[in-house]
């Protein structure tokens, strides 16, 4: 053990559990010195060391299946490496479903996790039996079998990786605190600690439950909270096979682990208890939670069915230990948009140990490059909103997300905690009309409505989840086709909405943004922010609102890691501002063949081709205000998007809706928006497209201007990489897929296999009404042809539930393929 505290280190890791492990020794890996992991009490001391120790790689999310394989592989390498054993036994594990519909969420599950490269068998009722004697099939609809799968000790996991870094060079200490975080100009200067001060350029917080707190040191949000999680260890069971596969069966909330001759049976209840919401204690370290039996109780019911060797194998261990969860299930990890050289790995809902491997190699990989190494971005601390570090919010919220691990993940599943943060001024008059409110970054927005005779009939504006048609399909059919052939308007406030303010506003976005524009006033641009990989960083809309003002439209969800972009890429000494003004204007899209029409009724502004063109923004009179009337859309039709001003957006909406009856206006939802833009084949960021696809890829280059007339901050970022890919040829191809089955749904993650051969999958699906069928977006890899379209002479198939479906293939939307219907 090293006795003095060095004053200066090149990174300094705050954590000894296994995330703080695995960054120090990943980072070594890449040849760094210099590191000091600093523990408040001993090494696993905080949530590893109690972990059961499951390795279970399989995901849908082909990242999320990344890290994990990459975790398992690692963690069978370490004992070569380190002589510290991880105690790894790759005795594979076995999903059970009890019900048709989890029956059909595993089979998806089977297809994608093999397409992420994980082999699994589907096994029937009896086979499940035949590999787990114990389990009871009698209700048992379909068994999941992955071999690789396995366990391991999780302290060990960590000593291992610790062991691996001091062998590297790191330097480890215990019993030392972090009490602040020190900066200077926007940047991390060190730590301060009960032994003293240490100047560094990089730290990173492994806090584990503590992350949250360690982030507010330096003013950086880390949502997260702990709650208990709970397992009982039974006393040995005679004959108990020692090879025995994990075994889950999530719609009973539990997870059964062989654990030295004794069943480890642990759970994901619906309704979870947080704890330490009020500050964890300063002793806690190595400790335990009081037993909470009642709360149990109703799972080990469940499970002395499941399994009737339990009721009469007595009980050794009761166990409870917190783990913190996160507002989404998803961990944190990157670099906090607060504060430069300050990163973040925590949050890991109970599955920080087979996670902790890929994510520790991935984070190291970020600091050394200051990029992501690859998609990170559903996890990327950049998508927090500053409401969600709020104590209040998290502990509604996690009291939800932990049995959220094991409840069916159906499609379109709405959280039930913490609703009604963000509301848009039309909030009320939306719920009238029947709409049935999903949440996003804590907006309530409509995602679609109930009709008026629907409600006569008695029903209620809920979801009935399924992985089917769900029971809104036929009402958004007839928003969809109320789009199509009428006229609709969707509430669509929550978008976000960031000011550009500045002589050199132009400028700054000539260097952030791949389109040009340096346009008139009244000119909207549809362009990318590109990284210098030629990545797409943001996918936004800039209107030109003066000579020094321009306005930015971007989804709700990517706010916050926009606004870091912009400030992160803002040029030294820019006279430039920018300011969030998401809040201060609603917006109401009116779309549909029939939307000048109705627009014409409540504005005297001439909204004609001529004087009105696509693309561009007038500030006109509606009722008895005036408004900013955008005219681009998202769904491919005629339309304008009206910005009114938050405290008039009732008015301007009672005129729109009143002028609207005649011609059967249709309230919309974002469930239509989706189906509507990806008949169009419109992309969507952190869905088709994130700061790994290449903008040429994703098919946007004719939003890219490489040859605009340079600002004077220069070429803009990602223009070289461009030009490269332009000579080299692209790697993969962003296409657009109908199914061939009309009853075949597709979501997201589904195969796409090309000439019989995987060749990615769908990044995003929904139904096209009109088309008449599933519609998805992927990027097929593989040989793409001279000019890119050979790609098209393959032939398709899309995997839905182990099913393979042909698909038709197009590069140009296959809805309104030249675009004629928004310039109507
Ligand atoms: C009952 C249970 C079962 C689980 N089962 C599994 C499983 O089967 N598989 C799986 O993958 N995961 C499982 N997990 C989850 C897993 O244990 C955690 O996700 C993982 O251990 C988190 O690791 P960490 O490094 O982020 O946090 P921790 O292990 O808590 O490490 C954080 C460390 O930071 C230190 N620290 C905090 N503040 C400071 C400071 N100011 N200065 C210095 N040091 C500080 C703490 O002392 C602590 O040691 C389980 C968890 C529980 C509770």
């Amino acid at each position: 053990m090293p006795s003095a505290l060095p004053t200066r280190a090149r990174a300094v890791i705050i954590g000894g559990g296994v995330a703080g492990c695995s960054v120090a020794y990943h980072l070594a890996k890449l040849g760094w010195t210099d590191i000091v992991l600093l523990e408040r009490k001993q090494l696993t001391s905080g949530t590893t060391w109690h972990a059961a120790g499951l390795l279970s790689q399989s995901r849908a999310s082909p990242t999320l299946q990344k890290l994990t394989m990459y975790s398992t592989d690692l963690y069978e390498q370490l004992e070569a490496e380190t002589g510290v054993s991880t105690g790894i036994k790759r005795s594979g594990s076995l999903f059970a479903a009890i019900s048709d519909e989890r029956a059909e969420e595993v089979r998806r599950l089977a297809s994608s996790v093999r397409n992420n490269g994980l082999d699994g068998e589907l096994l029937t009722p009896s086979e499940a039996k035949t590999l787990y004697p114990l389990l009871n099939v009698d209700d048992v609809k379909l068994g999941y079998f992955i071999p690789r799968d396995g366990q391991a000790d999780p302290a060990n996991v960590a000593l291992a990786m610790a062991k691996g870094a001091r062998q590297q060079g790191v330097t480890i200490f215990e019993t030392v605190k972090v009490t602040g975080i020190t900066q200077a100009n926007g940047r991390v200067t060190g730590v301060t600690t009960t032994d003293g001060s240490i100047t560094a350029d990089v730290v990173v917080n492994c806090a584990g439950l503590w992350a949250r707190e360690v982030g507010l040191m330096a003013g950086a949000a880390v949502p997260l909270q702990a709650c208990e999680h709970f397992y009982i260890v039974t006393e040995p069971i005679a004959g108990l096979d020692r090879s025995l596969p994990v075994l889950r069966v999530q719609e009973e909330c539990a997870y059964y682990k062989e654990d030295a001759g004794k069943i480890l049976l642990g759970c994901f209840e619906p309704i979870a208890k947080p704890w330490g919401a009020h500050g964890i204690p300063d002793d806690h370290g190595f400790t335990t939670l009081p037993e909470d039996f009642d709360h149990f109780q109703p799972i080990l019911e469940m499970a002395m069915h499941r399994m009737p060797a339990l009721q009469t194998a007595g009980i050794k261990l009761f166990f409870n230990g917190p783990e913190s969860f996160t507002q989404d299930d998803r961990f944190h990890i990157g670099e906090q948009p607060e504060l430069r050289g300050f990163y973040v790995l925590a949050g890991f809902n109970s599955v920080g140990i087979v996670t902790s491997g890929g994510a520790g190699m991935a984070l190291a990989q970020w600091i050394q490059d200051g990029e992501p190494p690859f998609d990170l971005t559903d996890m990327d601390v950049r998508r927090n909103q500053p409401f969600q570090n709020t104590k209040s919010y998290l502990v509604a919220r996690v009291t939800e997300t932990l049995g959220l691990l094991y409840a069916d993940h159906w499609p379109y599943r709405q959280f039930a905690s913490a609703r009604g943060i963000r509301q848009s001024p039309l909030h009320e008059r939306m719920e009238r009309l029947g709409a049935c409110f999903g949440e996003a970054t804590g907006w309530e927005r409509p995602n679609w409505f109930l009709p008026p005779e629907a409600r006569a009939r008695g029903e209620t504006a809920d979801y009935r989840y399924s992985w089917g048609r769900q029971n809104w399909f036929p009402y958004a059919r007839e928003e969809h086709l109320a789009i199509r052939t009428g006229v609709g308007f969707f509430d669509m406030t929550s978008f976000g909405k960031l000011r550009v303010e500045g002589r050199d506003a132009e400028a700054v976005l000539q260097r952030i943004c791949a389109n040009d524009v340096a346009v008139p006033v009244g000119k909207i641009v549809y362009t990318q922010w590109l990284n210098r990989k030629g990545g797409v960083e943001a996918d936004v809309t800039v209107t030109r609102l003066s000579e020094t003002a321009f306005l930015v439209i971007t989804p709700s969800m990517t706010v916050p890691r926009d606004l870091a972009w912009l400030k992160r890429t803002m040029p030294e000494g820019a006279n430039c501002v920018v300011t969030d003004v998401t809040a201060m204007e609603a917006v109401i899209p009116v779309m549909g063949p029939k939307a000048r029409e109705l627009l014409a009724q409540v504005t005297p502004a001439d909204l004609s081709n001529a004087a009105f063109p696509f693309g561009t923004m007038q500030d006109i009179e509606l009722g008895h205000t005036r408004v900013r009337a955008h005219r681009v859309s998202y769904v491919g039709e005629l339309g304008w998007e009206i910005y009114a001003s938050a405290d008039m957006a009732r008015h301007v909406f009672d005129r729109i809706w009143a002028a609207g009856q005649p011609m059967g206006l249709k309230p919309c939802g974002l469930h239509t928006l989706d189906s509507c833009r990806l008949e169009k084949a419109f992309r969507h960021q952190g869905h088709d497209m994130s700061d790994q696809e290449h903008v040429l890829e994703a098919g946007l280059g004719f939003a890219v201007k490489l040859d605009k007339v340079q600002g004077k901050f220069g070429d803009f970022i990602g223009r070289q990489a461009v030009i490269a890919k332009k000579d080299t040829g692209l790697d993969k191809r962003l296409v657009q897929f109908k199914l061939s089955d009309p009853e075949a749904m597709l979501y997201h993650h589904e195969p796409i296999w090309r000439d019989g051969k995987r060749a990615g999958y769908i990044t995003s699906g929904n139904y096209g009404h009109v088309l008449g069928a599933s519609i998805g977006l992927g990027y097929v890899t593989g040989s793409l042809g001279e000019t890119n379209t050979e790609i098209l002479t393959s032939s398709y198939e899309i995997e839905v539930a182990g099913k393979r479906i042909p698909a038709t293939a197009s590069l140009k939307p296959m809805y309104d393929p030249e675009g004629l219907r928004v310039k109507a």
